[in-house]
């Protein structure tokens, strides 16, 4: 057999190419040297660590911190023939024993571990029997103590390296940010290792953020309907009693919608997670706490109907769309009510005033890039220190450019109704006295007598929510700590309201919609013609009908990115469907059949 890296990409996997880094990576590998791999989600992580495991010598152990995500990786492995297991927790001490066997032997090319294992005296131990190709520590971002997926256990991952100084090691991970990289090389003993460093950018994900307010749930049916019938997706809510709303209304209106938070049964949790892995369409409506390890290449769309807490949050949670590189949607809504809500949450966290300053700055990042009126990727990719040259004409401010207008007399009497009315009350309450509405609690406080009642009968209440939003989210305006929603002027806005600077705001529209073209990569689905959607939809239940059968994710079978090639080429043999990406040999021996008859029965109808 030829163990060459390349021979193995071509006939175990089926792909033509390496991407860059792969091979580079790989050679690092090959040759014994340690690596460390920051790529983006989709980037290509897996088959740097899998080929050198299966090119060199014994049996490459892989950590991995989550059970499903270990199942789904094995699985995938074993469907293109390659001597993949994994030990843990679900193993009955019968199967996990005859694993053992099995890498004692030298019949693994992977053993995947989860890591509170791996650390066991007795695997350490067991691994000092066996032949061991390379380590590879994956979602190295797991032992960064600051980062939310923290897991105590990866700080002790160091002792890999004293154990088994010989043995490779090649850590990988999605998160961009330095901190976090200065944490992995330090933490695991990384000195030495070469670092490779991908560019971040998900070009196939277009970037859209709306303004919405009560509607917003109608408006992400409205999008799913318009744009993802039929399609996997997750939506993400700040909070448990929103994600059970949300998904039981989008299932009253017939969607596959299910609810994941950590308030749910376990049992429950494991049932939905598996439900989205294994069917296909399937909407998980969620809290942050669904998330890491969802490895499902083919989620469409992320929606948000809540603001993210920072730019890195946003880009972890969006980038869980389009895995496959087929277009996906990143689509949000948000609104003044949340702007107030995460100040609000911010100013009366019990955290120090450091860290409330930390948290203030990234908070802010985010409403910038929420207001932004150019090109969203090229701010997103700025904040982790990468330069794009040019807007990316993916992102709804590149397909449709928002107008921009002189918000300055506006803004002025905006804040001067909160000067007047002495910084102690809310949005709803400053309209009110800028339209010149004279309710009880007007009169009250004597504010129908003030020089701003009724200088702002030019607006709808609708566009001063908007004037309001924009000011709090740059900054101008801050929320009260007490809780209550009131205003008041930041420093910030002296000059503004001196008449000293002028104001340019985001013109406020209706949520764009934005008509379904296809990116440069191409889309998945619907394919435009007729006969083209069908067979796809043939392919798709033939996918579906394999993968049952055998217990795995249809993914795991072909992903939508072969089957969309199958359409679009039609192979009409055996040695056509071959030449399909992601048809491996052992691929090819088992399904090649099936589906070459499914595509001649197509042509026959
Ligand atoms: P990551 O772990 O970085 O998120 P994966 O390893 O899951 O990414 O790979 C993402 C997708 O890209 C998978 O569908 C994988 O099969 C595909 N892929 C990886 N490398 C290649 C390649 N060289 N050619 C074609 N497809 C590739
Ligand atoms: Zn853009």
């Amino acid at each position: 057999m030829n163990d060459q890296p390349l021979h193995l990409l071509r006939s175990v996997f089926g792909y033509a190419q390496f991407r860059v880094p792969q091979a580079e990576v790989i050679a690092t590998l090959m040759a014994g040297q340690d690596a460390l791999v920051l790529m983006p989600t989709g980037g290509g992580k897996s088959l740097c660590f899998q080929i050198p495991a299966m090119a060199r010598a014994g049996t490459g152990i892989v950590v991995s911190p989550l059970i499903a995500l270990m199942q789904d990786q094995v699985a995938a492995l074993t469907q293109a023939g390659v001597r993949a297991a994994f030990l843990n927790s679900t193993l009955s001490s019968i199967e996990a024993r005859e694993i053992e066997q099995q890498l004692l032997r030298g019949e693994l090319d992977l053993l995947y571990v989860a890591p509170e294992r791996l650390m066991l005296e007795r695997t350490l131990d067991l691994l000092a029997r066996a032949k061991i190709s390379l380590f590879a520590i994956d979602e190295a971002h797991c032992v960064s103590q600051w980062g939310h997926d923290f897991r105590p256990e990866y700080i002790q991952l160091s002792v890999l390296h004293q154990r088994f100084p010989e043995v490779p090691r090649i850590a990988l991970t999605a998160t961009a940010d330095e901190p976090t990289r200065r944490e992995i090389i330090t933490r695991l003993g990384l000195e030495n290792a070469r670092v490779f460093i991908s560019s971040f950018d998900r070009p196939n994900i277009r970037y859209r953020i709306a303004q919405g307010g009560e509607r917003a749930r109608e408006q992400l049916l409205h999008f799913i309907g318009e744009e993802h019938a039929g399609e996997a997706g997750i939506v993400y809510c700040l909070s448990r009693k929103r994600v059970d709303e949300v998904a039981a209304w989008l299932a009253s209106k017939g969607l596959s919608a299910l609810p994941y938070h950590a308030g749910l049964d376990s049992g429950v949790r494991t049932a939905h997670q598996s439900r989205f892995l294994k069917e296909e369409g399937v909407i998980m409506v969620a809290t942050i706490a669904f998330g890491m390890g969802i490895d499902k290449p083919n989620v469409r769309f992320v929606a948000h109907l809540n603001l993210p807490k920072s730019v890195e949050a946003y880009y972890q949670e969006t980038g869980r769309a389009g895995r496959d590189g087929l277009s996906a949607d990143a689509w949000m809504i948000y609104g003044l009510q949340d702007v107030i809500t995460l100040r609000q949450m911010l100013e009366t966290s019990e955290s120090d005033d450091a860290h409330k300053r930390v948290e203030r700055h990234k908070l802010d990042a985010m409403l910038g890039l929420c207001e932004l009126t150019t090109c969203r990727r090229q701010a997103l990719l700025a904040y982790f220190g990468e330069i794009l040259a040019e807007p990316c004409g993916n992102c709804d401010n590149c397909l449709t450019p928002p107008e921009t207008w002189d918000a300055s007399i506006p803004a002025q009497k905006a804040l001067s109704c909160v000067h007047r009315t002495g910084q102690r009350f809310g949005v709803n309450y400053l309209i009110d006295v800028l339209q010149g509405k004279t309710d009880e609690r007007i009169q009250r406080f004597g504010h129908d007598a003030i020089t701003t009642f009724g200088i702002g009968r030019d607006l709808t209440a609708p566009e001063w929510r908007g004037i309001y939003r924009q000011l709090i989210a740059r900054g101008l305006l801050a929320v009260d700590i007490e809780g209550h929603g009131a205003l008041r002027l930041s420093d910030a806005c002296r000059a503004v309201l001196r008449g000293e600077e002028s104001l340019w705001l985001r013109r406020e529209l209706k949520p764009t919609r934005i008509k379904k073209t296809k990116t440069a990569r191409g889309a998945a689905s619907p394919f435009t013609g007729e006969r083209d959607q069908s067979l796809w939809e043939a392919l798709r239940t033939l996918r579906r009908k394999l993968a049952e059968k055998q217990g795995v994710p249809p993914y795991v079978v072909f992903h939508d990115a072969t089957l969309a090639e199958m359409v679009a080429l039609r192979p009409q043999s055996l040695s056509e469907f071959a030449h399909i990406s992601g048809v491996g040999e052992r691929k090819l021996a088992a399904y090649g059949e099936e589906f070459v008859g499914a595509i001649r029965d197509h042509a026959a109808d």
